[in-house]
């Protein structure tokens, strides 16, 4: 039997949740959930002065916006020193790793004359051949020794074999003087304690890796699948920056896309399956693989987001989408929804989510229903609203009194009254439009009356004839 997938998601908390790592979590949620496997969250908050609880919560908020729900407790790095100083010491009795006793004035001053004969600035701390009868009773921070000729190879399932000669790389610091472990350590640890197979992450990441690897080595651990993808890059092709806009998942939210349209949006984002631009989640976990990611950046693209969300909108189950339309509505701090407007727009919600791009324009179709009589007509409104119009109106009002309430006999009763007085069905719909929306754009007459019903339908337009 093949080991079962964990994938994970490891944020740093120094701010709100970057559609970056929302891809990024994305990308590992699919890959787990796609195979039965395990999505895990590691909160990376080890650097203590640039780590905040505020900032932890806005990733997991972010991340629950976004559907993409995490298995067991997310796992705090900071919570977890202990057993990286204990890893550190192993390396250490095992041989791999060695006490460095050189004083940061040392290394400094070593830098400089380094730099000053052009020579490389990686240290070569003394004590790595050092015998421990000459150890000093002196603080010590933890080295593990990197190999000193040949190369390094990271079998990458995104970049391919990466290659780094290891004269490159200095014998890094696993444990620092005062005991507390370099990030370079834990993130090893914990993937391996936490089970990872699957790392998919920015390829920022990617010589990280190469250092990575000698504690894995050292330590005799396996290393899991590395999958370093390309960086989200702005619309222009440059680095994805604050003036391309929105780059927090919440900005999102904000703007009124459903997670739905988003996930399948970051989902193509430097991912693709064939021509398939739009698609379901369970669609995105059967197809998602590490193949169909590309080497290249990919760009942001708010056409397509747009577009993504129409299709997603009109396929949408109408009491899931008005439920996060009042979360939208909170996260804007607009007024709440009153008993009776919820239910009128889940009435009208058929109507109004049909391609619709954001839950602004859904609000904006669905305003007919969203106010109370009397309605104010707007400036454009109130011009569709005169004298002849008025008159028709008057005339159609009895006709509907009676009429069986279905669509077809409305628009049969209206068009025969435009048609008595020699007009086309729009110029009826116009004034009827303007009495019911109070707007002259809205959905369909027909539908409006539809979702009205007819005692209401017939107060709006007494109300706009008198
Ligand atoms: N904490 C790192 C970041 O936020 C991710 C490290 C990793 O995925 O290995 O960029």
């Amino acid at each position: 039997m093949s080991t079962p997938v964990v994938t994970r998601f490891a944020p740093s908390p120094t701010g709100f949740l970057h559609i970056g790592g929302a891809r990024t979590a994305l990308f590992n949620w699919l890959y787990a959930r796609g195979r039965g496997g395990k999505f895990l969250l590691r909160i990376e908050d080890t650097d203590r002065a640039r780590s905040t609880p505020e900032a932890t919560e806005a990733i997991l908020t972010g991340l629950t916006w976004l559907g993409l729900d995490w298995d067991e407790e997310p796992v705090s790095q900071f919570d977890r020193a202990g057993r990286h100083a204990e890893v550190a010491h192993e390396m250490l009795a095992s041989g791999h790793a060695y006490k460095c006793f050189s004083t940061q004035d040392e290394i400094e001053a070593f830098r400089e004359s380094a730099r000053a004969e052009g020579r490389s600035t990686l240290y070569r701390s003394p004590w790595r051949d050092a015998s421990p009868d000459t150890h000093p009773d002196a603080p010590y921070a933890i080295r593990v020794k990197a190999p000193l000729d040949g190369e390094t190879l990271i079998d990458d399932q995104v970049q391919g074999q990466v290659r780094i000669r290891n004269d490159q790389l200095d014998d890094m610091i696993v444990l620092r003087s005062d005991g507390t472990p370099t990030y370079m350590l834990a993130v090893v640890v914990d993937d391996h304690d936490m089970g990872v197979t699957h790392v998919i992450r920015g390829d920022d990441h990617l010589n990280n890796a190469a250092r990575q690897m000698l504690v894995y080595r050292a330590m005799g651990w396996d290393v899991p699948v590395w999958a370093h993808i390309p960086l989200i890059h702005g619309p222009d092709g440059k680095k994805l920056s604050k003036r391309h806009g929105a780059l927090g998942v919440e900005e999102y939210q904000r703007m009124g896309y459903p997670a739905a349209a988003m996930r399948n949006y970051l989902a193509r984002l430097g991912w693709s399956h064939g021509n398939d631009e739009f698609f379901t989640d369970t669609q995105a976990q059967e197809w998602f693989d590490i193949s169909g990611i590309g080497k290249s950046p990919a760009r942001l693209d708010f056409k397509k987001l747009d577009h993504l969300t129409a299709q997603h909108s009109s396929v949408a189950d109408d009491a899931a989408l008005l439920h996060e339309l009042e979360a939208y509505l909170a996260a804007t701090e607009a007024p709440a929804l009153s008993a009776a407007q919820r239910d009128g727009l889940l009435r009208a919600m058929p109507v109004v989510k049909e391609k619709a791009k954001g839950f602004a324009q859904i609000l904006e179709k669905a305003h007919f229903i969203l106010t109370t009589r009397p309605i104010e007509p707007d400036e454009k409104a109130a011009a569709a609203l005169d004298n002849v119009s008025r008159s028709i109106l008057k005339e159609l009002t009895p006709r509907l009194r009676t009429a069986t309430w279905e669509r077809e006999i409305l628009e049969g009763i209206v068009t025969e009254v435009a048609q008595a007085h020699g007009l086309g069905l729009g110029k009826v719909a116009q004034p009827l439009r303007a009495a019911l929306a109070g707007r002259t754009s809205s959905p369909s007459v027909f539908d409006m009356m539809m979702i009205l019903d007819r005692d209401e339908t017939l107060g709006r337009l007494n109300d706009a004839i008198t």
